[in-house]
């Protein structure tokens, strides 16, 4: 098998027992709108989303028409939902790609329906409702226009309604007061149940307060069918949702240097003891950010190593002194497991400084991803 000096391995399998599992837990009549945006978060969208369709996914969601239309080539027939704001040069996407794009305003409304207009059909459209994330979407005291003017057009169809939680992961209260909100902006909606529309609101985190008879029938699913729990202590790890993805790079040279020497970029770190480093051959150019310097961990033959200095572009330092055992060529592994040792993507995405989406997405083109 060919050698790579830094790679993403993508566990197949443990995507399609993740999906399965939350699919279990949700209420029968709910779709799973699996999320794929940003390469289906830095895993790879192809073959991401080949997977998920076997398992029971119903729909997807990306950021923009382009992420679409890549999708549209594996997957079609498919719903694709657009996440994020068509530009005025990409609605004609809409259509050539047969997708749904979301509605905020009234002049989205009104450039959309152009659009369907040149295209001679009834583009389909969710409209988002903003209950306090602040972003995309009408304000849940004003949706009754934005429904209105979406209804009035002959090139529109109200295909679903949605909103986006601002803190699932961290305020359950703010979550309740969001999913009174959205209820309310539904309820005054007029003839709303007469219409088949898709209703959604919970992303990987909503989901601890998902009940058995929510009133919605969709939800958005992104980090957690990856296998990350939106939070450490999330309720959500009784699914027990296993990691997709580990990220590994190898020990290029082993050099001994004495007590005192400053190591790396700026000097930041000056070793402690005469000191045995590994210098491994990943660098904030793969994915391992410089704010990671100083603080991050890697497993070598099964042990904890720490780094040592700046990270760079392509290369870190890490100690290798308490491990005799580690040679050049060894794998390093910086999320993942090795022997009794793992490091989740919540770990690696402290030491980063970021979230975990962030930590998965920040892995880059240059590292191959390799499934199993
Ligand atoms: N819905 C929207 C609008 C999003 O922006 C996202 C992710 O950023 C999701 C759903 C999925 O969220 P998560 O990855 O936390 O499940």
């Amino acid at each position: 098998m060919k050698k790579y000096r830094c790679w993403a391995e993508i566990d197949m399998g443990a995507l399609e027992r993740n999906l399965g599992r939350i699919r279990a837990a949700l209420p029968p009549h709910m779709q799973y709108v699996a999320v794929v945006k940003a390469d289906a978060y830095g895993h790879g969208m192809p073959r991401m989303v080949t997977r998920l369709m076997q398992s029971g996914a119903s729909m997807f969601a990306v950021a923009n028409v382009y992420e679409a239309a890549e999708l549209r080539e594996i997957g079609r027939g498919w719903p694709i939902l657009v996440l994020g704001p068509v530009l005025p040069e990409e609605e004609d996407h809409l259509a050539e790609y047969e997708l749904t794009a979301t509605v905020s305003t009234a002049e989205e409304v009104s450039r959309l329906s152009a659009a369907g207009e040149r295209a001679r059909t009834r583009l389909p459209v969710h409209m988002v409702i903003d209950t306090g994330m602040g972003r995309l979407g009408v304000w849940h005291e004003q949706v009754v226009e934005l429904y209105r003017q979406i209804m009035d057009s002959p090139h529109l169809r109200l295909a679903g309604i949605f909103t986006h939680f601002a803190s699932a992961d961290t305020d359950p209260d703010f979550t309740g007061l969001q999913s009174r909100r959205f209820l309310q902006a539904l309820k005054s909606l007029p003839d709303l149940d007469t219409r088949p529309l898709l209703i959604h609101a919970h992303n990987s985190a909503g989901l601890e307060t998902l009940s058995p008879d929510s009133p919605f029938n969709a939800v958005r699913v992104g980090l957690l069918q990856f296998g990350c729990l939106p939070s450490p202590n999330s309720i959500l790890a009784s699914l027990k949702p296993e990691p997709v993805l580990g990220f590994h790079t190898r020990i290029g040279i082993i050099k001994h240097l004495p007590a005192g020497t400053g190591i790396s970029y700026g000097q930041t770190f000056h070793l402690q003891r005469d000191s045995r480093l590994g210098v491994i051959t990943a660098g904030y150019g793969d994915g391992l950010p410089t704010t990671a310097s100083n603080r991050a961990q890697v497993i070598i033959q099964g042990k904890r190593c720490p780094v040592l200095g700046r990270v760079t572009m392509d290369q870190t330092i890490v100690d290798l002194t308490d491990n005799p055992e580690a040679a050049p060529g060894d794998k390093v592994t910086l999320i993942g497991r090795q022997g009794d040792e793992s490091i989740d993507v919540q770990e690696f995405s402290n030491w980063a400084d970021c979230v975990p989406w962030e930590a998965f997405c920040s892995i880059t083109k240059r590292v191959p991803r390799l499934y199993r």
